[in-house]
C-alpha cells in the first residue's frame, strides 16, 4: 500500500514470496486480534500504510492464545462480533448462543479472509522497544527479529489480558509433570485421560475448564485461593425467532448496544434491590439465574454495584444456588464468596461447574484455611500434605490492562519511559492517549470502559476514534498529536472519582492490579459506562479534540 503521508512503495516479495515487510509505514499496530484487524481495515480503506505486528502464528488475539477446555466467551455472539459491515453479519451464523473458542477463531480467520488482511500482518513478530523520534517525528519500532520499523502513528492493540501470570510459589519450576497455562494452551490440544491433574485457580478460565477437565481425567484436584461468583450461562441453540428479529433490523440493535451502560442491549432497572419487598426481589433474581448470562442479576437493580446492604441480596441469592446444587455442605461452604461484593470481580459464565463438586473423582482445596507451600517434583505442597499429580493447569490469570503494554519498553518525548511514568498507576488520557506519548494510541487502554464491557463495541468504538483521529490530522496537516497534561490528570481524576462511587475498589479484583505482587492499586477501567464514554469521546472531537494539542 502506497502512503498517502509519506510516499512509501507499496511491498515486494521476500525469497519466500512472501510480501516483504515495509520498514518505514504510516501506522503500525501491534496485535492482530479483533482490535488489530478492524484498524488495518479502517487504516488501509483511508489510504494510510499500515503495519500489523503480531508475535502469534495467526489472528485472533486472545482467541489464538487462550484454547484451554470449555473456553467460550461469557458475552452473547450475537453482540460479540463485528457491526462494522452489514453483509459481514447477516452471513455469519453462530451455531450457539456463548460460542466456542473454536468457532470465534473462526470467526476472526473468516474476517481476514475475507477483508483480506493478512497480506499487512507479520506474524511471530513481539515488539521489544518503541521510540519517539522527537526530530523526525516518527515513532521507531524494534521487534524481536532485531529489524525497525519506523512510523508516524504507533497504535498498542495488545488486549486487556494478554500478559498472563503463573501463580507466585516457591518450586515452580521444579515439577516434572507437564504444566500448562489457560492462557497459553498447546495447539495440539491434551489429553488428560488416566491422569491425576491440578488446576490451581478460580477465576474465569479455571470456572470454564474444570468440568471438561474433570470428564476426562483419572482425578482433578482444583486449588482455589478466593471462591468467586458464577452463573449459569444455559447455553444453546441461539432462538431462531430472536436472531431473526435482530437480523431484520441489526443497525437498530447495534445502536441500542452503542448507547448502552454495558456494550449489549438491556433495559436498564428502573428500581432499587432495597426499594421492593423480599418476594419481588427474589423473583427478579430467579428469573435472571434461571434466564442464565453474566448481565441479568448485575443489571436487575439499580444499586447493586454502589450499595453494599443492596449487594448482600444478590451475593445471598447466588449463595443459596451454591449450596442447593453443591452435595457436600462443606465443600458448597468454600465455594461461596465472602470476600467481595457480587460484580466487584468479573463474575464467571459456567456450565455445570458448582455441580462438578458433586463427581467422585473431584476434590478441593481450600487454600485460605491450607496455603499453597511449594511446587515439588511430583506436585503440590500445602501446609498440610502433600498431593502428587501428573500434570498442573494454571489458571492463575494476568497482568491485565497495563501488562502487555509495558512489556514493550515505550519511550516518549526526552525519553520518557512509559513503564516509569504509570509507576503509581496507568494515567490516560480517555484510556487512548498519553502525555508525554506524542502519535500513541492505546486500544481499549486503562480509563476506557473496556473490560466493563463488551469488548467488541468498545474496540469498535476506539479503533474508529483512532481513525477518525488521524484522518483529521492529515487533513490539518499535523504531524503530531498528544494528550495535555492537565486533559490526562483531569480524566484520571474522573476515572478515579466514578471508580469511588461503586464498589468495585473494596475487590481485591484484577480490575484494581491486586492480582499481581506489587501492582499499585488502582481502579483500571472506566465505569461510566459504554454510552456516555462514547458521547464524551465525541464531544471531544467535536469541540475540536478538546485537550489535545496537535504540532505541525
Ligand atoms: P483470574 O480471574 O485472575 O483468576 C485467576 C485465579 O487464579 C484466581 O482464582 C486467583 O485467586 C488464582 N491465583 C492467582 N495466583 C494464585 C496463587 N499464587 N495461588 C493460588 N491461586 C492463585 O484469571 P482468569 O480466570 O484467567 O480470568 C481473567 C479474566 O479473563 C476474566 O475475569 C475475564 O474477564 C476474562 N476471561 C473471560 C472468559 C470468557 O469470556 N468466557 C474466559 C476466561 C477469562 P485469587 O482470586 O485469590 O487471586
Amino acid at each position: 500500500m502506497a502512503s498517502l503521508i509519506n510516499g512509501t512503495a507499496p511491498s515486494t516479495e521476500d525469497a519466500d514470496g512472501r510480501p516483504a515487510a515495509e520498514t518505514d509505514v504510516d501506522v503500525v499496530v501491534v496485535g492482530a486480534g479483533f482490535a488489530g484487524m478492524y484498524l488495518l481495515h479502517l487504516l488501509r480503506g483511508h489510504g494510510f500504510s499500515t503495519q500489523v505486528l503480531e508475535r502469534g502464528a495467526g489472528v485472533g488475539g486472545t482467541w489464538y492464545w487462550n484454547r484451554y477446555p470449555g473456553a467460550r466467551c461469557d458475552v452473547r455472539s450475537i453482540d460479540y462480533s463485528y457491526s462494522f459491515d452489514p453483509d459481514l453479519e447477516q452471513e455469519w451464523e453462530w451455531s450457539e448462543k456463548f460460542a466456542t473458542q473454536p468457532e470465534i477463531l473462526r470467526y476472526a480467520n473468516h474476517v481476514a479472509d475475507r477483508f483480506d488482511l493478512r497480506r499487512d500482518i507479520r506474524f511471530e513478530t513481539g515488539v521489544e522497544v518503541a521510540q519517539w523520534d522527537e526530530a523526525g517525528r516518527r515513532w521507531r519500532i524494534t521487534t524481536d527479529d532485531g529489524t525497525e520499523v519506523t512510523a508516524r502513528f504507533y497504535i498498542m492493540a495488545t488486549g486487556c489480558l494478554s500478559s498472563s501470570k503463573r501463580p507466585e510459589v516457591d518450586g515452580i519450576d521444579d515439577f516434572r509433570g507437564d504444566t500448562y497455562h489457560t492462557g497459553h494452551w498447546p495447539h495440539e490440544g491434551v489429553d488428560f485421560t488416566g491422569q491425576r491433574v491440578a488446576v490451581i485457580g478460580t477465576g474465569s478460565s479455571g470456572i470454564q475448564s474444570i468440568p471438561l477437565i474433570a470428564e476426562q481425567a483419572e482425578h482433578l484436584t482444583v486449588f482455589q485461593r478466593t471462591p468467586n461468583f458464577s452463573l449459569p450461562s444455559r447455553n444453546g441453540l441461539p432462538d431462531p425467532d430472536e436472531l431473526a428479529a435482530i437480523k431484520a433490523d441489526y443497525p437498530a440493535y447495534r445502536d441500542l448496544a452503542r448507547q448502552s451502560f454495558g456494550g449489549a442491549p438491556r433495559p436498564l432497572p428502573t428500581k432499587g434491590a432495597l426499594d421492593v419487598g423480599d418476594d419481588e426481589r427474589r423473583a427478579v433474581y430467579q428469573s435472571a439465574w434461571d434466564e442464565g448470562g453474566l448481565g441479568g442479576i448485575l443489571a436487575s437493580f439499580t444499586d447493586l454495584r454502589t450499595s453494599q446492604e443492596a449487594n448482600d441480596t444478590a451475593a445471598e441469592f447466588i449463595r443459596e444456588q451454591i449450596r442447593s446444587i453443591v452435595d457436600d455442605p462443606e465443600v458448597a461452604e468454600i465455594l461461596c464468596p465472602h470476600d467481595h461484593p457480587f460484580g466487584t470481580k468479573r463474575p464467571c459464565l459456567d456450565t455445570n461447574y458448582y455441580a462438578t463438586y458433586n463427581r467422585s473423582n473431584v476434590d478441593l482445596v481450600n487454600l485460605r484455611a491450607t496455603p499453597l507451600v511449594r511446587l515439588t517434583e511430583s506436585g503440590i505442597v500445602t501446609s498440610e500434605r502433600h498431593y502428587e499429580f501428573d500434570a498442573i493447569v494454571f489458571a492463575t490469570g494476568f497482568d491485565a490492562m497495563t501488562g502487555a503494554i509495558c512489556n514493550v519498553d515505550i519511550r516518549g518525548v526526552g525519553g520518557l519511559e512509559l513503564r516509569k511514568k504509570w509507576e503509581d498507576g496507568p494515567r490516560t488520557y480517555l484510556g487512548l492517549m498519553v502525555a508525554g506519548f506524542p502519535n500513541l494510541f492505546t486500544v481499549t487502554g486503562p480509563g476506557s470502559p473496556s473490560v466493563l464491557s463488551n469488548m467488541m463495541v468498545s474496540i469498535e468504538q476506539h479503533a474508529e476514534w483512532i481513525t477518525g483521529c488521524v484522518v483529521h490530522l492529515r487533513g490539518e496537516g499535523a504531524r503530531a498529536i498528544e494528550a495535555t497534561v492537565e486533559a490526562e490528570d483531569d480524566w484520571v481524576e474522573h476515572v478515579r472519582e466514578v471508580g469511588d462511587a461503586t464498589l468495585y475498589p473494596k475487590a481485591n479484583s484484577w480490575y484494581m492490579g491486586a492480582n499481581v505482587p506489587g501492582k499499585p492499586r488502582v481502579f483500571l477501567p472506566y465505569v461510566g459506562g459504554v454510552g456516555p464514554y462514547r458521547r464524551i469521546c465525541d464531544e471531544i472531537v467535536a469541540d475540536g479534540y478538546r485537550g489535545f494539542a496537535l504540532s505541525h
